[in-house]
């Protein structure tokens, strides 16, 4: 495993994090990357058993992608695999969103995927393997009052993942997306209880989940396992919407 270097966009807190730590326990030589030194320093703490370290990176910026992809090419070679999970909410009701609202999430949930991914796949082309697993949401599916931007952000994540698996499908690499409904992350945290109780009973499964419940699937994603599966969405929502 520890030959099979995977990069995990947004590691330092959330499921990202919890992503980077299993994928770590797997024996992978996992780079996790944040937007702050901080956030870099936690990530090279939790995952530094198989050589893996924390990398500085801002989704939306182009430099500094260019600069952490050349860091890593550098000193660990081609990525086996691509874990684009770095997202963000900015929610308002469409008639009161700001253009700033609309472009800062579909900025960072839907055009970091094209930047990154297209700065790692030539590489990953040239090896004739690879997996690519982007996060997106219930809410690209089903919607949400109060998220267009958002929704908008990962409906356009299923469409991206689906015509990359067409197009590198010949190089033997897969490349799936895992929908997740409500995970106990900071992204959750503004729910108040009773809002929590509430939502839980639409919840077919009768709760939100943990974090831990995406990287399992992720971890599948990426292993031999699921050799055969490309192009397909995973939800991981407890049936809230099928
Ligand atoms: P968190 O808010 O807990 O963490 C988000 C992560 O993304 C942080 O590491 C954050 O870094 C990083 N990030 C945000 N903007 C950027 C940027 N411009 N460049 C680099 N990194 C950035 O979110 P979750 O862990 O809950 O979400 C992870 C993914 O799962 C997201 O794509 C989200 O849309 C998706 N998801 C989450 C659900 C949930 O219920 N929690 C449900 C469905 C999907 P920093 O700490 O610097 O802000």
């Amino acid at each position: 495993m520890k030959d099979k270097v995977i990069l995990v966009t947004g590691a330092n807190r959330g499921i990202g994090l919890n992503i980077i730590q299993r994928l770590n326990n797997e024996g992978y030589t996992v780079i996790g990357t944040s937007r702050t030194d901080d956030g870099a320093n936690i990530i090279s703490q939790e995952i530094n058993s198989n050589g893996g370290k924390g990398l500085k990176m801002d989704v939306t910026n182009q430099e500094s992608i260019n600069s952490a992809i050349k860091n890593i090419q550098d000193e660990y070679g081609t990525l086996y695999g691509l874990v684009n999970n770095a997202g963000m909410t900015n929610d308002n009701l469409l008639m009161r969103m700001t253009d700033e609202q609309w472009l800062s999430v579909i900025e960072t949930n839907l055009t970091s995927i094209y930047r990154v991914t297209k700065s790692i796949v030539k590489d990953m082309m040239k090896a004739r393997e690879g997996r690519i697993v982007n996060i997106g949401s219930i809410v690209g599916m089903m919607g949400n009052a109060g998220q267009s931007n958002y929704s908008a952000s990962k409906s356009g994540l299923l469409g991206f993942t689906k015509s990359l698996a067409r197009e590198l499908s010949s190089r033997n690499i897969n490349v799936n997306s895992i929908s997740p409904g409500f995970i106990d992350t900071d992204m959750t945290k503004a729910l108040s209880d009773d809002q929590i109780d509430n939502l839980s009973k639409n919840i077919p499964l009768g709760r939100i989940a943990e974090s831990s419940e995406v990287s399992s699937v992720v971890s599948f994603l990426l292993s031999d396992d699921s050799s055969y599966i490309t192009g397909e969405n995973i939800n991981v929502n407890g049936g809230l919407y099928m």
